[in-house]
């Protein structure tokens, strides 16, 4: 008998080559009908015996495009229609989008044949895409997925092009982004005095050129401008670095592909096959001793971040140099990365010796995402290119329209139509002005293209963030959310955690809701919330935030704290790490309360412990004492020191004893690398006999300390030990990055699923 059906799919569903899948499908099982893409996905019609019908239905879901993703697969039964033959239909507008937005796809393998081939015509065509790879959320401009709302819309197609996008047989049928050499954008070269002294392949060689001379290339990238040079010079490094004005974050390096990544770096199969996956991350890995890299990449740091091309344009540049290349983001230090060649000449151009643009438009910018391989699984540390903002966690159901706005460093805001939370691309500190425009766009955007009207604003806590200043200016209900439960929540979520886990919340600092600076938290989390139960001894912090570079500060208040005065002071002169001056005006500071903060934060314990071992005085940024201590101790020591817990509400988790015995270390000259692991076997110890104690089969984790690939490596494997299963954030970046996901997760797991 012969029925027909109504198909609704909601997904990522778009410029992925679902539609012509759909229609190769409906001709070998023979069907007639239709399929249509409209603003909510995608309608199928289908009309076939019954039996046939079936076994298409099953096999939609089974043979889908590879980066198609499916959500919900409404199925009805309709009248007959008598049809024949199978169609795509023209797009539908009009309705709430609810199709998902696919982000930037790494250069197809058959693109890049093509680029390489000289009978194609697309030979060196720097824009050549197809529906498996190439812009997407850097080009929309609202949905449905059409050329018309793209920044393609201002190149006309020519014949050739058309033909392929209107042939259902073709690898380009509509593909929104097609272009060639006679119809598409083009590449141009200007040097700072904005002079274009080349166009096509002509510009590319002479970019080229001006980077085989040791100087620096602005590029209009994907995503945005990028700042390249030959990442074997230490003179480009050194330049570089100080007209950007960023003294020692490590910088990433584009290499032209795997075998000559595995040249400077020792790879494993998962950080392989991130680094050539069609998102083409920068993904940190164990860089080789003597690589021949310039040591002023990484300063002190055994990890270097490798990327490899995945534009047709970087594909292009990194066959013809074949030589590594400094690979950053076109800002200066923390602001957005340049978007378009105005904002570029403007304030880049103090920066870089030549520009490499071209003529289409970058509708958002994004930057590279950064992520590494933690226990063989994909661990984000920035995500952005390649996977924002494709919906992260499961089952986070609120029913209600949400915007959240997330904390103050790394940030990122998210948004929910009640049923999936979609976070934005990586958008930085919110430090600069620049920054706070960005913010404020990021919000307008990702609400525009959505049409999501949030009902509430979730904010942090703290009150001076520009984020919660922004949410209380909405004149929407604001709900502030303790900063550290936000994480939890956020893990939770991402993890699909269900019943009780002890929560721990490891990083620099948040706004407790006691008032003081919290960073080493414990909580009590089950399916109706979480529950603060404990946390680190606090001590005090003069100068605040200040102490987040100067590290030597948090040094000092772990000593004052577990030491009797004059002990403490017998060590500070010891570690000579204060002029006398300076002690006096610190002691001074802690005594009166003056501009001092208490803190429980558990990342000023790492920066102090790696100050009290010599490592450093003061960190370039944040984190960066605390990662020298991760990269000198063992991950391997197996010793460790004591600590207690003290009972109450909140429980006290005193680390006084281990500073004691890691100074009585010092005293004995044990070598740092092994006072260093046993440090980090404390902090894992710490947590098991938290978990024990308290009877927690589980044990949730997030906040920037767990960026530390010792201390949550460790953990995962002492919790296997002991029976306690321990889960971490994967796609969602564990540093505040995470937070306004967090910040959803916790209103879904407050007000149920
Ligand atoms: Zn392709
Ligand atoms: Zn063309
Ligand atoms: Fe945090």
């Amino acid at each position: 008998m012969k029925i027909r059906k109504r198909i609704q799919i909601r997904g990522v569903v778009q410029g992925v080559g679902f539609r012509p899948y759909i229609r190769n499908l409906a001709h070998r099982f023979d069907l007639s009908g239709w399929v249509l893409n409209h603003s909510g996905g995608v309608t199928i019609e289908a009309e076939a015996e019954s039996d046939v019908l079936e076994q298409f239905l099953t096999s939609i879901p089974k043979e889908k495009p590879v980066h198609s993703f499916i959500s919900r697969m409404e199925i009805a039964d309709i009248d007959l229609a008598g049809d024949s033959g199978f169609e795509i239909r023209v797009s539908e507008t009009g309705e709430k989008p609810t199709a998902l937005i696919l982000p930037d796809l790494a250069t197809c393998p058959e693109c890049l044949a093509e680029l390489t081939d000289p009978e194609n015509r697309r030979f060196r065509y720097p824009f050549l895409n197809c529906t498996q790879c190439g812009p997407r959320y850097s080009i929309i401009q609202k949905l449905p997925y059409d050329r018309p709302n793209t920044t393609m819309k201002q190149f006309r197609m020519c014949a050739a092009c058309k033909a392929e996008y209107e042939n259902p047989d073709d690898r380009r049928f509509h593909a929104q982004p097609t272009a060639c050499p006679d119809c598409g954008p083009q590449l141009d070269f200007k040097f700072t005095d904005g002079k274009v002294v080349g166009r096509g392949d002509k510009a590319l060689l002479l970019a080229e050129d001006l980077i085989k001379h040791g100087s620096i290339l602005a590029m209009k990238g994907l995503g945005g401008f990028q700042l390249l040079c030959d990442a074997r010079s230490d003179s480009s490094v050194k330049t570089l670095r100080k007209r950007k004005n960023r003294e020692e974050k490590p910088l990433a390096v584009m290499v032209p592909d795997i075998e000559t990544a595995l040249q400077y770096a020792d790879l494993s199969q998962p950080e392989i096959e991130l680094l050539t996956s069609s998102e083409a991350p920068v993904v940190l890995v164990r860089q080789k001793k003597n690589s021949g890299l310039s040591p002023l990449l990484n300063p002190g740091n055994p990890y270097i971040g490798l990327i490899l091309p995945y534009t047709p344009l970087h594909h292009l540049l990194m066959a013809d140099l074949q030589i590594p290349l400094v690979c950053t983001s076109g800002n200066r230090s923390d602001d957005p990365i340049c978007t378009n060649e105005e904002e570029a000449a403007l304030k880049l151009g103090a920066v870089a010796d030549g520009f490499l643009n071209h003529n289409r438009e970058i509708q958002r910018y994004i930057d590279d995402s950064v992520a590494r391989i933690i226990h063989g699984e994909l661990f984000m540390i920035r995500r952005a290119r390649g996977y924002a903002p494709l919906p992260e966690g499961q089952n986070m159901r609120s029913g209600k329209s949400l915007l959240a706005v997330g904390a103050h460093l790394k940030n990122t805001i998210s948004v929910s139509d009640g049923s999936l939370v979609c976070t934005s691309q990586h958008i930085g500190d919110m430090s600069t002005i620049t920054a706070n425009l960005a913010f404020e766009s990021a919000i307008l955007d990702l609400s525009d293209i959505y049409r999501i009207k949030p009902e509430q604003v979730l904010a942090d806590l703290h009150p001076d963030y520009y984020s919660t200043r922004h949410a209380e200016q909405t004149r929407l209900p604001v709900i502030h959310i303790q900063h550290h439960e936000a994480h939890i929540a956020g893990s939770r979520a991402e993890n699909n955690v269900s019943g009780e886990a002890l929560g721990i919340a490891w990083d620099g600092t948040g706004l407790g809701s006691d008032g003081t600076v919290w960073g080493g938290e414990f909580f009590h989390s089950d399916d109706s919330g979480i529950s603060h139960i404990g946390q680190f001894v606090q001590f005090p912090l003069a100068g605040g935030d200040t102490a987040v570079r100067d590290v030597r500060r948090s040094a000092l208040g772990i000593l004052v704290t577990a030491l009797p005065a004059d002990q403490a002071e017998k060590w500070l002169v010891k570690l000579n790490v204060f002029t006398s001056e300076e002690m006096k005006n610190l002691h001074l500071m802690i005594e009166k309360k003056l501009n001092t903060v208490m803190t429980s934060s558990a990342g000023r314990l790492f920066d102090g412990v790696s100050a009290l071992l010599h490592l450093r005085k003061k960190s370039a940024y944040e984190g960066q004492a605390a990662m020298e201590l991760e990269f000198i101790s063992d991950p391997d020591e197996k010793g460790a020191y004591s600590f207690s817990l003290v009972d109450g509400s909140p429980f006290m988790l005193d680390w006084r004893p281990m500073i004691s015995e890691i100074l009585t270390d010092i005293d004995q000259n044990v070598p740092v690398s092994e006072i260093g692991g046993k440090f980090h076997r404390t902090m894992v110890n710490i947590m098991i006999s938290v978990a024990k104690e308290k009877g927690y089969q589980q044990i949730v984790v997030g906040g920037g300390c767990f960026q530390n690939k010792i201390l949550l490596e460790n953990l995962i494997s002492a919790g296997e030990a002991n029976g306690i299963k321990v889960f971490w954030p994967h796609h969602i970046p564990t540093n505040d990055g995470g937070i306004s996901f967090g910040q959803i997760a916790w209103v879904v797991g407050r007000e149920g699923k």
